[in-house]
């Protein structure tokens, strides 16, 4: 099938913003395509080449694509930078300079979905010598052959961002419109896979028995389940019943595959790290027996066996070059707490079988690898929780976890299933989309963000302008982070795409028609960066209402 035809059908998403409309353009086309081509346009309408579980990655930079456009249309990076700032992004800039040449014409062949597919999966593949040469190369290729608006979309491809506003749940309400399949059957089926493009392919050819028959397999991670909070450890463990309640640690989640003899580790966002952290591949290793698994923990960076903060651990987690000194210099421990596979599919078994298998299997003598530490409480021992909730903020940890020990694991949801009690007031996770340079000393860098909570249909609402709780290494971080992500600038105001994540804490919301959301936050200060949640992952207008006290 042609490349052009899944561009029209980009270009009519692009158009609406109503996710009815969204679901059955794509509804429709995902009937039209060919089997073995269907989960090739499932991942390219998430604006991916890749699997989310991947390690794969294109490995282009913008400037390089930019390199790559100057190139194929005749003009100089500067222009083409130029009208990046102009247009907002890479692809936008892409199509206005190929229609502007349009008296030439660039297309040698028809491009179709699959050669882009294959094209854009062989970059990952590039490495070595001459391999940025070689890489220019194949993006030219395509690109040479591209129309306009061919080369928008492998260009936002390319970088991984097609601005046409369809997220996995629109896709997913799109195959089970187009296959006849109930939406609850889809949704477990991406759940236990993480894989859009299989569950479309299973769809299509086999329908709902074929999707009830997908279930976990260790090497592709799967959606964490995530907790609720808890009003109160009492209360809570009094409406549970029985409870087990964990010292919450405050590092990164990590998800654990084994599959023969790889070992993969995935963060909650799904993103594989397994190579930025090599010494606790080898502690697990030692610790698990030789089976195919699937295991959750935290992972803390420590300093004298004392947690230290969370930003050293994402600074692990980053890393790509001195990994054996970060190694020294950041020690990390895991803690585990549940088990999802062992050599079969646990989820289905209730949270105290789960955690029976992992004390029996895990060899703790190693010490980077540790339980969590639990207790089991009942309405009778309430005060054993309360001891464990202050012992951990004792420790440096965060605050308790309180599970229902009967309870299967479900991913991907948030429910009663799995509370948290932490220690300090509740934050709103928000996403900066602009900011102002500041004045005096910080007349470099950007000292107040603008940042936006999401709406339904992804739309994004601004809440708040923070200006505090950043120190002078942050905001250095912060002004690069801006800089690389910025869309316009204008006198000291800066517009960005919305990529950075920021932890907010405030002390009251009020109703502010100033603000997208219709409310804003008192006094918001930065609690820190978070790298490890992405856009889908902020808060929502929807939950600041709920929070609003009148
Ligand atoms: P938060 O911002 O509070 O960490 P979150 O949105 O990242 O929340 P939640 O599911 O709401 O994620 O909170 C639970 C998180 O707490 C887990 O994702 C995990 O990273 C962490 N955690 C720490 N210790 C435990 C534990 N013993 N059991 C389960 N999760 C734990």
């Amino acid at each position: 099938m042609k490349y052009q035809k899944l561009v029209d059908v980009y270009e009519a998403l692009a158009a609406t913003t109503k996710r009815l409309e969204k679901t059955s353009i794509l509804a429709e086309f995902f009937k039209k395509v060919d089997i073995d081509t269907l989960p090739k346009v499932v991942l390219m309408a998430l604006g991916t080449v890749f699997p989310p579980w991947s390690e794969e990655e294109q490995g282009i930079a913008d400037k390089l694509l930019m390199k790559a456009i100057a190139d194929v249309v005749g003009v100089s990076v500067r222009d083409v930078e130029d009208q990046v700032r102009e247009q907002g992004d890479i692809g936008g800039a892409a199509e206005k300079l190929y229609k502007a040449k349009s008296q030439t014409t660039f297309f040698s062949q028809t491009l179709d979905i699959d050669f882009v597919f294959s094209t854009l999966r062989k970059l990952a593949k590039i490495s070595g010598n001459r391999s940025i040469s070689r890489k220019i190369a194949r993006v030219l290729e395509l690109l040479s052959s591209a129309s306009a608006t061919e080369a928008k979309y492998i260009s936002r491809t390319i970088i991984e961002e097609l601005r046409i506003g369809v997220g996995e749940g629109i896709i997913r309400d799109a195959i089970s419109q187009a296959f006849n399949v109930e939406k609850s059957v889809a949704d477990r089926a991406h759940m236990l896979t993480n894989d859009l493009g299989l569950v479309a392919k299973v769809a299509k050819e086999e329908g709902e028995e074929g999707l009830k028959k997908l279930n976990l397999s260790p090497g592709k991670s799967v959606k964490p389940m995530l907790a609720q909070l808890s009003e109160g450890i009492g209360i809570s463990i009094e409406e549970m019943g029985e409870a087990i309640c964990e010292t919450k640690y405050d590092g990164i989640r990590v998800q654990i595959h084994k599959k023969g003899d790889k070992i993969n580790l995935f963060t909650r966002r799904l993103e594989n790290i397994s190579k930025a952290i090599p010494e606790m591949i080898d502690y697990i290793k030692k610790a698990f027996p030789d089976e195919d698994f699937i295991a959750e923990g935290e992972i803390i960076a420590t300093k004298n066996n004392k947690p230290i903060s969370f930003q050293y651990m994402l600074q692990r987690v980053r890393r790509k070059y001195n990994i054996e000194k970060a190694i020294e210099d950041v020690p990390i421990r895991l803690y585990l707490f549940d088990l999802l596979y062992f050599k079969e599919p646990m989820i289905d078994e209730p949270l105290a079988i789960r955690r029976k298998t992992l004390e029996d299997i895990v060899d703790t003598s190693i010490d980077q690898i540790n339980l969590s530490e639990m207790i089991k409480a009942t309405p009778e021992n309430i005060q054993d929780a309360v001891n464990l909730f202050n012992e951990s903020i004792a420790n440096g940890h965060e605050g308790i976890m309180i599970k229902n020990p009967k309870e299967p694991y479900i991913p991907g949801i948030r429910e009663k299933k799995m509370l948290k009690f932490k220690a300090e007031p509740e934050t709103l996770d928000v996403v900066v989309v602009g900011g102002t340079y500041g004045v005096g000393k910080r007349v470099n860098f950007i000292g107040s963000y603008k940042v936006a909570l999401q709406e339904e249909d992804n739309q994004l609402k601004t809440v708040a302008h923070v200006a505090t709780g950043l120190d002078d290494d942050t905001l250095a971080e912060l002004t690069e982070l801006m800089n690389k992500y910025k869309i316009v600038e204008k006198g000291t105001k800066i517009e960005v795409e919305p990529r950075i994540i920021l932890e907010i804490a405030y002390s009251e919301i009020v109703k502010s028609p100033e603000y997208g959301a219709g409310y804003s936050l008192r006094f918001p200060v930065v609690k820190r960066i978070r790298e490890d949640k992405g856009l889908a992952d902020i808060d929502t207008v929807e939950r600041l209402k709920s929070m609003f006290k009148g």
